[in-house]
């Protein structure tokens, strides 16, 4: 089924392109066109991937920390330097305008390079001990990682898994979304390029009941790290736990933004256009919920309409404010959703339409008047429509913004400092910011609350979770005197 017209990838397995055991398009967003044809890995890629991650994994941990360290920084510069073309690979498949697809292939070079600078800083403890006992604790790998990554940030998310998975001494095996797979297969490239040891990082392209499946499933895996939807979440953390596998879940959200009374309003506005067009708002902590005081709020929704009214929309290549959703699928689910509330009662502040063009696109929205439990209240809505509502008071505000059962980033608007830090401490998420919005970095632990997810990528903490805990005892002395309990 390839096709002759479009460019060809094959499933990336140590250090090489192979053939898959079928193969599916991939399309550009902005036109609905073809632009690739990519090898489906079937169980037969997979078990490849997982034969080669296996034979590289051992050497690769064995290897002196420091020269791993250096061969990931050469991994992080290949990244750095193809940039660019990352970036326009990424837009032709998500639809992603073009300068944030450039800053996205940038933040994953900076991801790998700060797990490059932490492969000599893995350390393990000493434990008091009575007698002549030496207690210690090591940090040793798991094995091998399997990896499933979204096509919403393709190049980030696959970074911000792999490199403190592979800094650890772990091999990976990436399962990209069928949507985008061709940034995470030229990652694969670049790792080979970088001299990383060929079957230190596979990528398996392909679909997820197939693929995924095969993968996630397979005994010769040693640790899943999913990031996706709710429910695909769950069925991948049942098979972990099956396995008896440790996994990390990085699942959805539905972000409040809280605007106190006196807040700077230029910038909670400001929050609010990023939260609605950063990749047309299919972004898991987008944010979707604005809380806007009573004393503030026909002054804040003035100057949003204003400001939304002022994107423009086009393919991602040329750089507007808002590109495409990613697929046909993705757009008649944002429509439905809008439909649905406007039929119930809420009305479009502006937006509410799709634009006459080709492609996915749709026009930023804002809702007002819908219910909090209304479904474009509670659940991921992935596209660029954000809802209003009215506040009077900070426990109201609150209350209503951790009504929900996702948990996984908030932003609070005020500069009053006591508010700031109670409204901070009361707020159910893994992340909280406060006047700004994203305002994330390597080093700065993500992960949910609540249906949002299980564990902590990023920051020191992540090596916790590609590591497991050995306790050593060492008897010194006399083995006659050792404390042998248990
Ligand atoms: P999805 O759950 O449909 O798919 C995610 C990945 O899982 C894809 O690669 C898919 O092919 C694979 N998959 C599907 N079924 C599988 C199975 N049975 N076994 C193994 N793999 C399987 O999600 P999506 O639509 O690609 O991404 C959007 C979702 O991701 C949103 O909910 C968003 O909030 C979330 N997300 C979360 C984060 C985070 O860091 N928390 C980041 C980005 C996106």
């Amino acid at each position: 089924m390839q096709d002759e017209r479009t460019e060809y990838r094959g499933v990336y397995v140590n250090g090489e392109f192979h053939d898959g055991v079928d193969s599916f398009r991939v399309e550009n967003p902005a036109t609905g066109e073809p632009i690739a044809t990519v090898a489906e890995s079937g169980e037969q890629g997979v078990d490849d991937a997982l034969e080669s991650a296996n034979r590289a994994q051992p050497e690769w941990a064995a290897m002196d920390p420091a020269d791993r360290g250096r061969l990931l920084y050469r991994f992080a510069e290949a990244i750095a330097d193809h940039a660019e073309e990352l970036g326009e690979v990424v837009t032709r498949e998500n639809g992603r305008p073009i300068g944030q697809s450039k800053g996205l292939a940038d933040s994953a070079a900076d991801y790998i390079e700060y797990y490059a600078g932490l492969t000599t800083k893995i350390e393990g403890e000493t434990v008091p001990v009575p007698g002549t006992q030496q207690a210690f604790t090591r940090k040793e790998p798991l094995g091998v990682s399997a990896q499933i990554v979204p096509w919403n940030a393709p190049l980030l998310l696959c970074c911000r898994g792999i490199g403190p998975a592979l800094a650890a001494g772990n091999a990976a095996v990436v399962k990209p979304a069928p949507e985008a797979p061709l940034g995470p297969l030229k990652l694969g490239e670049l790792a080979t390029e970088a001299d990383l040891p060929d079957g230190v990082l596979n990528v398996v392209p392909g679909d997820g009941v197939t693929t995924g499946a095969a993968l996630t499933d397979d005994p010769r895996v040693d640790e899943i790290t999913f990031t996706g939807s709710v429910s695909t979440g769950q069925t991948v953390g049942k098979t972990a736990i099956d396995n008896v596998v440790p996994t990390a879940l990085e699942l959805g959200g539905k972000s409040p933004a809280i605007v106190f009374e006196d807040a700077n309003l230029e910038g909670a506005v400001e929050g609010a256009m990023k939260a609605l067009t950063l990749m047309s708002g299919q972004v898991c902590f987008a944010t979707t919920r604005v809380f806007v005081h009573e004393a503030r709020y026909d002054e804040f929704r003035d100057a949003l309409r204003e400001a939304v009214e002022s994107v423009s929309i086009g393919p991602g290549i040329e750089n507007p404010d808002l590109g495409p959703l990613v697929s046909e699928a993705g757009l008649g689910k944002v429509r439905r959703y809008v439909e649905q509330a406007l039929e119930n009662g809420a009305t479009a502040l502006t937006g509410g339409r799709t634009p006459d063009r080709d492609g996915y696109f749709y026009e930023p929205t804002v809702i007002e008047g819908a219910d909090d439990d209304a479904p474009i209240s509670r659940e991921e809505v992935f596209g660029p429509v954000i809802n209003l509502y009215e506040f009077s008071d900070e426990a109201e505000a609150v209350r209503r913004a951790n009504d929900t059962e996702f948990g996984l980033y908030a932003t609070v608007w005020t500069n009053d400092l006591g508010r700031a830090h109670r409204v901070a401490n009361g707020i159910e998420a893994g992340s909280v910011m406060v006047n700004q919005y994203s305002g994330s970095y390597p080093q700065t632990p993500f992960g949910g609350h609540k249906k949002s997810g299980l564990g902590r990528e990023k920051g020191m903490q992540a090596i916790d979770h590609y590591t497991q805990l050995k306790t050593v005892n060492i008897e010194y002395g006399d083995a006659s005197d050792g404390a042998l309990d248990g």
